[in-house]
């Protein structure tokens, strides 16, 4: 059976936290890799913590612009961020980025919390994992301060297919999840179809965004099959050898043998 790497889950949410069973049934079936994302700096830890648990299972540590506005002193907050990005089995700085949408942060402290991580990324060389939702513009400027010195990944991508063509000209990856399966997803599709075979992702989200049929359910990496089907389907490929290939990129990126 090919396997998958689900390169954003959330399984130290509440809603999958302690689910041994899920995850052992999950590598024994298509799921091979998993990368959980950290939220703030407690749940870096708590992400850690569960990678040390399963070989397969690596983690971030991040703070998420939503958690922006609860960072007391920014300089201990990186000290603190830099220790978890030490540790063996953290593979990516995230997620970080910009969240225009939910009003949980104001811009400037956004901005002030992802430029000074996206600075300890360029400092420790680690790929960042970005959340941008309603601000393509000004996530896209803050990217382009740091070309040449950090990549990444641009999670469950809304960006357009001009923007994805930048982002892969800079040497980033994109990451597609459940949304593409959506019915209104024709502008995200023509960012797929904007993605390079050497640079495409595939996650869950988990527990929110499950692909079409699961759509509404608490997600996991069980589903995310029918995200790959569909991507893999778009790109004109088969299934197995967009798996094989999804792995490889999700492998190089965040530097596992
Ligand atoms: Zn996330």
């Amino acid at each position: 059976m090919a396997k998958l790497f689900d390169t954003h889950a959330h399984y130290t949410d509440e809603c999958l936290r302690g689910n041994t069973q899920l995850l052992d049934s999950l590598f024994a079936s298509d799921i091979s890799h998993i990368l959980t994302v950290a939220t703030n700096l407690t749940d870096s830890d708590d992400c850690i913590a569960l990678a040390e648990q399963y070989v397969g299972i690596y983690a971030s540590a991040g703070i998420h612009p939503h958690e922006a506005g609860k960072v007391e002193n920014l300089d201990d907050a990186m000290a603190s961020l830099a220790q978890k990005l030490a540790h063996e089995k953290t593979v990516a700085l995230g997620e970080i980025g910009l969240d225009y949408y939910y009003d949980f942060c104001d811009k400037e402290t956004q901005m002030r919390v992802f430029r000074a991580q996206m600075e300890l990324a360029a400092e420790k060389n680690i790929p960042v994992i970005i959340h941008d939702r309603e601000a393509h513009g000004d996530t896209m400027d803050i990217i382009r301060e740091y070309k040449n010195r950090v990549i990444g990944i641009l999670h469950s991508c809304s960006a357009s297919a001009e923007q994805v063509k930048e982002y892969v000209k800079m040497g980033w990856y994109i990451s597609f999840s459940g949304v593409i399966t959506f019915k209104n997803a024709s502008k995200t599709l023509e960012s797929v179809l904007a993605t390079p075979k050497d640079r495409i992702l595939v996650e869950t989200d988990c527990p929110y965004l499950a692909p079409v049929p699961m759509r509404g359910k608490t997600n996991h990496s069980g589903y995310m099959h029918y995200t790959a089907a569909k991507a893999a389907e778009l790109l004109q490929m088969e299934y197995d050898a967009f798996c094989e290939q999804e792995v490889q990129n999700a492998k190089k990126l965040f530097n596992i043998n």
